[in-house]
């Protein structure tokens, strides 16, 4: 299943970022940067390995935008192996060390420009509590990359319970031959040995498995949109068995509320435009379980549970998502109208394009014991040019705050605080993480590591960050962000 092999580490490299705080949680001393003989710097450049470390690339394969892609595998990322850590087993991967045997023609190297990305959005993710495969530090080089233009190459070194992909089953399930599935069935028992402890006694470990897989990534959907996250390319090679946001390419923080807002510029057709995004979801299960398949017995019994279990997902993301828009809500009790409470407030938003971050974090301050004309509530009013429609949407959520006697949104009252709780004050930015990058091109990362400061603590109000907490720049809109990375 996996290949060993060598780096082909960076030349000269530097450190750019690095996350002191995993590396405590994880059990590493402070200084864990000044270990030597091999440096650190050398091994997270790809350039040594410490003892018992074995570089290996996985094969997996994939339906990408739909379509069954067949071998694709870890084409730049090298699994050094797993560490027992204060937080459990870890696997810890570079990403960007060169090619392997799965790079297929491209280079195995990983820009500056995306590794910045992948490095402070799947911290924030992490800041924001969302299920997220980690990152532990990055490091780059002068070396030249060729994508569109000429830009250079970066390391990032990922950290993970496991990196195992819907794509490493669809991979087994298609290569297994003459309905030999051996290597299936020893994955499957693999993730469950390892990963899913409370399954190993299941009758049925492969509906275990996608019953498993489904619950997390419906959670994960809603935590997604709950924070208005789009992740740009959920093919089955990018969707995690552990459901954790995982790859982090053309991905984008909605600014402007629109449903069907299109991350990746390579998207043309809008596949993984954000309301689609649970949808999607729902849909690679569909491949997943199509994947697990060859481990039931043909019997129109086990056919018929499979079924039962991805249809669970419908359920398990409406519950998900109506507690997630609850909460953003302020609201603790539970009454049958939230859902559509939580809809008409979108609908609004979309019309207007309101902020998705600021509208949510500037209802936590909504004073609805006062009238919505009232200047302490013009922060959020004034985002909504239909003014009676806000009006309206108001009186209703006062009236529905009222009902579990939590009108009152002054400064001590729990409402505010849970809400501040649930809606970020920063978010990862397309335009912040662009700033970063441009800086670091030029020679000067602190802006790298100002961002992955603020962003482990999004609910914070922190001081000087100001700007970081406002509307994008005009400048914004014309990001691109595409797969190439
Ligand atoms: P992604 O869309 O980033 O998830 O990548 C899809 C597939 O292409 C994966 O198998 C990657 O390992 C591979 N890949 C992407 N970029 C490169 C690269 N520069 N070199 C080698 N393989 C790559
Ligand atoms: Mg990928």
């Amino acid at each position: 299943m996996a290949t060993a092999l060598g780096a082909q580490g960076l030349h000269q490299p530097r450190w750019v970022a690095w996350n002191d705080a995993l590396a405590q949680a994880m059990g590493w001393p402070a200084d864990w940067r000044s270990a030597d003989a091999p440096s650190a710097l050398d091994v997270f450049s790809g350039n040594a390995l410490w003892p018992g470390m074995e570089p290996v690339a996985t094969v997996y394969s994939g339906h990408q935008f739909g379509v069954w892609a067949g071998q694709l595998g870890d084409g730049r990322v090298l699994l050094l192996g797993d560490l027992q850590t204060n937080c459990g087993a870890q696997e810890i991967q570079l990403k960007g060390a060169g090619a392997t045997p799965y790079s297929r023609r491209a280079d195995g190297r990983a820009v500056l420009r995306s590794s910045i990305r992948e490095f402070l959005c799947s911290e924030a993710m992490h800041g924001l509590g969302i299920p997220t495969t980690r990152a532990l530090c990055l490091t780059a080089s002068a070396q030249a990359v060729r994508r569109e233009t000429m830009e250079t190459a970066a390391v990032v070194t990922r950290v993970a319970p496991s990196f195992i992909r819907f794509g490493h089953f669809e991979h087994f399930a298609h290569s297994g031959e003459n309905g030999h599935h051996e290597v299936l069935q020893s994955l499957l028992d693999f993730v469950i040995e390892h990963h899913l402890a409370e399954h190993r006694q299941a009758p049925n470990r492969a509906l275990a498995l996608l019953q498993s897989a489904v619950d997390r990534t419906a959670d994960l959907m809603a935590a997604w949109q709950a924070v208005g996250f789009c992740h740009g390319v959920m093919n089955t090679d990018n969707m995690s068995i552990l459901g954790l946001t995982i790859d982090y390419g053309p991905f984008g923080f909605l600014d402007g509320f629109d449903p069907q807002h299109i991350c990746n510029h390579s998207d043309d057709r809008g596949r993984y435009a954000w309301q689609n995004q649970p949808q999607i979801g729902y849909w690679n299960l569909h491949a997943l379980a199509q994947a697990l398949m060859p481990l039931l017995a043909p019997s129109k019994d086990a056919e018929q549970a499979m079924v039962e279990v991805l249809k669970s997902y419908e359920q398990r993301f409406a519950d998900a998502m109506r507690d997630r828009w609850r909460a953003k809500l302020g609201l603790s009790t539970q009454q049958p109208d939230d859902g559509k409470l939580a809809v008409d407030l979108l609908s609004l938003m979309a019309e207007q394009r309101a902020d998705f971050t600021i509208t949510f974090r500037r209802l936590c301050d909504y004073r609805a014991d006062l009238a919505p004309e009232v200047p302490a509530n013009a922060p959020l009013r004034d985002l909504f040019l239909n003014r009676p429609g806000f009006d309206a949407w108001a009186r209703r959520y006062a009236a529905r705050l009222a009902m579990e006697g939590g009108t009152d949104a002054s400064a001590q009252t729990p409402r505010h605080e849970r809400m501040r709780r649930v809606n970020p004050l920063y978010i990862l930015r397309n335009h912040m993480a662009e700033t970063a990058i441009r800086r670091a091109q030029a020679g000067e990362d602190s802006e790298v590591r100002r961002l992955h400061q603020l962003l482990q603590r999004p609910f914070d109000e922190q001081a000087g960050c100001e700007l970081d907490a406002d509307f994008p720049p005009d400048w914004a809109q014309a990001i691109e962000v595409s797969c190439s990375s």
